[in-house]
Order: structure tokens, then sequence, then C-alpha cells
């Protein structure tokens, strides 16, 4: 994304690795102080995951791009978000899927995947962009998402 300056996040690891992709997704808010969103809408998404750590797998990556494009872009990609009932529901407020929501769903995604690579690296934030004007990051606590 050309025309967007990420926040940076502060880390002590050596390596640390971005990777931009947009998701068009539609999604409502089941909850009645959400107004207008109560009702399905799209959005095009413009997510920024930031993956950091000190190792290289054999292949010389911290984590392979199209890996991550992958187990995000292809879940969520022209999807209901509220479809997704491993990730959202439609009863507790902590799985609606907001945008806040959304960025910590796609962090424990991609750190499930990093937890399976023999050089453990880490999800450190997540970028969530759901309109020119609103965006959200999240950033997992060590140890914890
Ligand atoms: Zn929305």
């Amino acid at each position: 994304m050309i025309h967007q300056i990420y926040p940076q996040v502060s880390h002590d690891f050596q390596y640390e690795l971005n990777k931009d992709m947009q998701i068009a997704a539609a999604h409502f808010i089941p909850h009645e102080a959400a107004g207008k969103c109560a009702q399905m809408h799209g959005h095009t998404y413009f997510v920024n995951i930031t993956v950091a750590g000190n190792e290289l797998d054999d292949s010389g990556f911290l984590v392979n791009f199209q890996q991550l494009k992958k187990i995000v872009h292809g879940k969520f990609d022209h999807t209901l978000m509220n479809d997704h009932k491993d990730m959202f529901n439609n009863v507790n407020a902590n799985d609606f899927p907001t945008t806040e929501v959304v960025a910590r769903k796609i962090a424990e995604i991609v750190q499930a995947h990093l937890d399976t690579l023999p050089n453990r690296p880490t999800c450190v934030q997540v970028f969530v962009r759901e309109s020119p004007t609103s965006y959200v990051v999240y950033r997992p606590k060590a140890g914890k998402q």
C-alpha cells in the first residue's frame, strides 16, 4: 500500500516481515448500538500483518508470504464474516466481527500457523483498515493472544 504508513510496533526481534492484503468481505454487527452497521454491508479491508523473529527457516524465510495470504485472504475474501462460525458468533460481543475482533482473529490464525514452523516466529501486530477513515491495530501480548 503506497498510500498507507503503518503504526510501528516495538520489539527486540532481528527480523520483521510485513504482509499486506486486501479482503473484500461483508459483515454485520448484531447489536443495537451498532446502528447502521447492524445491517449487512461490505468493506474492502486493508490488512497488514507483522511477523517478527530471530530465526529463519531452511528456505531463508521468517514465514512464507504466500502462506500468510492463503490462510487469511483465502479464508475471508468474498465471504460474509458472520458465516465463519469458528471465528465469530452473534452472542458474545468479544466475538462479533467488529474491526477490533477481526484484527484479533487474524492474529490468532496467523500465530496458530507460526506455531507450526520450526523457527517459531511471532505475530506482533495486525493492522486492519475497514474504511478510508477507520482502522484498528491489534498487538498480541507476549505469550497470550
Ligand atoms: Zn462494517
